[in-house]
């Protein structure tokens, strides 16, 4: 797509007070492009409030974490939202504003909602696409900013595991690590560790794993969180786990939000694209990799999603395991 640069970087230069909003639930990406152009904007003398509804969460040891805060306030001369196909995706953080100014994403789903848009689907993660642009915008890339973009390329691709990973990412990657980003570092933080919480919450989502027609999933419940005192209202990655069964399309997990309200997540073998579902359930995402927030209790959505989940792959005719 064509970007006007030149526009995006005069209203960077020309606005002093700038709200930057990432997703609910943060992933890697999402916090890690929200902070690496926080950083930069503030390295170049800018008053930033960086926003995440849902605070930074588990990424709290990447550097600029401690400026995340949840709520907005003041004026705010230029808004800008990172990593996010839809404006509901933010939250609530936006709601008191106008049109975000500039909204940067690789979502094939994404709404084209700001003022300037630089979606680039072909992307491997948001953080990606500001390592292009960022420089052309008249912002550093120190070794704090490489650190943060980094690392939402390490999440977005699970450690360069996913299909749109080339030559030109990893050159990518070994060009934040020439800026100053520790690759073992980040990994580790970001992919090894786990939370004891955590891996209790795992244990109590792969006792209920079920395969069926193509597909493996399980569910976690409001119970099993508590159960295990994980404090996230996300899934800890146990999808990642559910997508390397071997001999399956597509692995889903649901996870409850409330008594009305199930978070999906859809992960796709090559060749099958789960985004254009998710986006009919007033979601989003990836060809591999995509989710949504769909009302109804845990079992409603759970059997909703798993036939029309089905039909995708009858569509495809596909034949793994059919058990
Ligand atoms: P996850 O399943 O890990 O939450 O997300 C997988 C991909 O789908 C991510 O790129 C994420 O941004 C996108 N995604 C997940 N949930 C939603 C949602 O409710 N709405 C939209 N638009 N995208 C989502
Ligand atoms: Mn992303």
């Amino acid at each position: 797509m064509i970007v006007n640069n030149e526009h995006i970087a005069k209203k960077i230069d020309s606005s002093q007070s700038f709200l930057i909003a990432s997703h609910v639930r943060p992933d890697a990406d999402a916090v890690g492009s929200l902070l690496g152009f926080g950083l930069a904007l503030k390295q170049a003398g800018k008053q930033v409030q960086m926003v995440l509804e849902d605070g930074v969460g588990k990424y709290d040891y990447l550097p600029g974490s401690e400026f995340v805060v949840k709520k907005p306030s003041g004026d705010i001369e230029m808004i800008i939202v990172v990593d996010c196909s839809d404006p509901d995706r933010v939250g609530r953080v936006l709601d008191d504003f106008s049109q975000p100014d500039l909204v940067v994403d690789h979502h094939k789903t994404n709404l084209n909602f700001g003022k300037f848009n630089v979606v680039e689907p072909d992307q491997v993660a948001a953080s990606a696409i500001l390592f292009d642009y960022l420089p052309n915008w008249g912002l550093n890339i120190d070794a704090a900013v490489a650190t943060c973009l980094l690392s939402g390329i390490i999440g977005d691709t699970i450690g360069f595991r996913t299909p749109n990973v080339n030559a030109a990412v990893l050159r990518k990657a070994a060009a934040l690590m020439d800026l100053g980003a520790s690759l073992t570092e980040i990994y580790r933080s970001e992919l090894v560790l786990k939370s004891f919480e955590a891996v209790h919450y795992w244990g109590t989502g792969l006792n209920k794993v079920q395969r069926d027609n193509g597909m493996v999933w399980t569910s976690l419940t409001l119970e099993d969180r508590e159960k295990s005192a994980y404090p996230g209202n996300d899934d800890a990655d146990l999808v990642n786990v559910l997508s390397s069964v071997d001999g399956v399309a597509i692995a889903l997990i649901f996870i409850e939000q409330s008594k009305n309200k199930v978070k999906v997540s859809w992960r796709a073998r090559p060749g099958i694209d789960v985004s254009k579902i998710a986006f009919d359930f007033g979601g989003g995402g990836h060809a591999a990799a995509a989710g949504a927030d769909i009302e109804g209790s845990l079992e409603e959505v759970q059997n909703r999603v798993i036939i029309e989940t089905e039909k995708l792959l009858e569509e495809k005719n596909f034949s793994y395991n059919r058990n």
